[in-house]
């Protein structure tokens, strides 16, 4: 889900001719962008962020294939496309691996992770929220099983849950948070960020494991941005657009913003108990409501005569949830006011006959 509704003031710096990078305006920027990263995550003293020009999952590979080798083993949580995504990244990197699936729908327990406790892993990796069904996993629980095995590095994927699911770096022991710019940033796609503790930005420097990739180098990236620079050419306009969004949050109050998209997520969801469909799954991020139809409407098909009839865009699923779900989006330039259109959208499709 995603790109999302983007404000104005932010679409309109897009609009702008490309300023010149290498220079100290430039680099005040990138450093204040670090800053402003760090504090939203709450991340301790020490801590660094890096950006890559990328979408999320160049800095779920990143991170992975420089924290880890073959000697390690790591512990990853799957329960849909995203943990399946680590697997893969896994898999192409040669980093040992075991997983705790879970089915669609399902959340994670403390006595799925206990089975393993203690443990030798090297690393925990978790989707926090899995985007493909909506279901956030209990970050305590999480937390707790990184306390028992401290040599582990607990990898937290963020993308879509960044600012609209409650996170807190230094609370959750986080040691690497993910997040990328087109989910709850609200800007457009194309940048990947990298918010490291203490603990790991220093394993990122000492260059331990081999160098295995140019452009995917976290190790470079924390050298350049030590002076607000990167390795090679930024977006740079994005990065504008995320100065002065990650400005607006840090004026307003990150748990504003986080309040504002949880109000929507229940507005949602009260008023959709009024129409034949029930919330698929249960335990779910605040970013996004999965939907199923009880008379067998097929997500997809719903997806298209909302876009081609109505002009609303609601997020189609891939793979087998295809027919079975369509996703509502809460994040982005979004109010209560969109969610009225869309349920006069589904009013006029009750009246139609095609709920
Ligand atoms: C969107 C998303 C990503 C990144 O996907 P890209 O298409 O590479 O931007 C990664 N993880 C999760 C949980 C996501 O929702």
């Amino acid at each position: 889900m995603g790109p999302v509704m983007i404000n104005e003031e932010i679409l309109l710096i897009g609009a702008e001719q490309v300023p010149y990078f290498r220079n100290q305006e430039f680099s005040n920027i990138m450093l204040e962008n670090e800053q402003l990263m760090k504090e939203l995550a709450f991340a301790e003293e020490g801590s660094r962020a890096v950006f890559i020009t990328g979408s999320g999952t160049a800095v779920m590979e990143a991170s992975i294939m420089n924290l880890f080798s073959k000697s390690d083993l790591v512990l990853i949580i799957n329960g849909g496309c995203f943990g399946q995504r680590f697997c893969e990244i896994c898999d192409i990197h040669e980093i040992p691996y075991k997983q705790i699936y879970l089915s669609y729908g399902d959340t994670l327990t403390a006595e799925m992770l206990s089975q393993y406790d203690p443990c030798d892993f090297s690393g925990l990796l978790v989707n926090l929220h899995e985007t493909t069904t909506g279901v956030l996993y209990p970050l305590d629980i999480l937390h707790a099983f990184c306390n028992k095995n401290p040599q582990m590095y607990f990898v937290v994927d963020a993308v879509s849950a960044f600012i609209a699911d409650e996170i807190n770096m230094s609370k959750s022991g986080i040691d690497v948070l993910l997040t990328s710019s087109q989910k709850a940033l609200a800007i457009p796609p194309g940048v990947g960020i990298v918010i490291m503790n203490k603990r790991s930005t220093d394993h990122f420097y000492s260059n331990t494991i081999k160098r295995k990739s140019l452009y995917l180098d976290i190790r470079e990236a924390l050298i350049n941005g030590e002076r607000g620079q990167t390795p090679f050419t930024p977006a740079v306009s994005i990065m504008l657009q995320l100065n002065k969004r990650l400005r607006q949050l840090s004026y307003d109050g990150i748990e504003t913003e986080r309040e504002k998209i949880k109000k929507l997520a229940s507005d949602f969801r009260n008023r959709i108990q009024n129409y034949p469909f029930k919330i698929t799954w249960e335990n779910l991020s605040n970013s996004m409501t999965p939907i199923t139809s009880y008379n067998g409407v097929s997500g997809n098909t719903l997806y298209n005569i909302l876009k081609d009839e109505y002009d609303i865009y609601i997020c189609p699923n891939g793979g087998d949830l295809k027919d079975k779900q369509v996703r509502i989006g809460h994040i982005g330039n979004l109010t209560i006011k969109d969610n009225d259109t869309l349920f006069k959208a589904f009013d006029s499709l009750l009246t139609r006959g095609l709920l």
